[in-house]
């Protein structure tokens, strides 16, 4: 399945709502952000699992930006979509919501809105929303995988 993972808030810290992997100094100075607390090895699970996993996110920032972040974490993701992206085929397809992971051939999208939540429901796609405070995001995350795996 193709998966995919909203940045703010979900894999990147806003503030303080979450643990975070180590990051050296020289790091943050090349740009390099916080990641969440066992990204790496949930992506990494989820890739041997056979699954595709995609960022999608509603920011500006560069590709280039992100996956040099990912890297310095040693995550590899199959495809990023930001913002820029994610308006013009939104807009090319009509689509009144700030995400439509089916627009990016995503079966399943992870992510900390209320709103994308409510989206999910009115466009009929699949999110599963992790609050950004939940220390067993990791197992949700898992458990609805396989929920879904069944259905779809
Ligand atoms: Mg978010």
């Amino acid at each position: 399945m193709n998966i995919s993972f909203d940045l703010d808030s979900t894999l990147i810290p806003n503030g303080k709502e979450f643990e975070t992997e180590k990051r050296g100094g020289i790091a943050k100075l090349f740009g390099i952000e916080e990641i969440r607390k066992g990204t790496a090895e949930l992506i990494t699970e989820l890739k041997n699992q056979g699954n595709k996993v995609h960022i999608y996110t509603t920011s500006f920032r560069t590709k280039g930006k992100i996956s040099r972040t990912l890297k310095y974490y040693g995550i590899k993701v199959d495809r990023i979509v930001n913002q820029t992206e994610n308006q013009r085929e939104l807009n090319r397809r009509n689509i009144n919501s700030s995400k439509f992971p089916p627009a990016f051939g995503f079966d399943i999208h992870i992510d900390d809105s209320k709103g994308v939540g409510i989206e999910s429901e009115r466009h009929n796609f699949n999110a599963i929303i992790i609050e950004p405070t939940d220390k067993n995001w990791i197992e949700k995350i898992k458990t609805e995988i396989k929920t879904l795996h069944n259905k779809v």
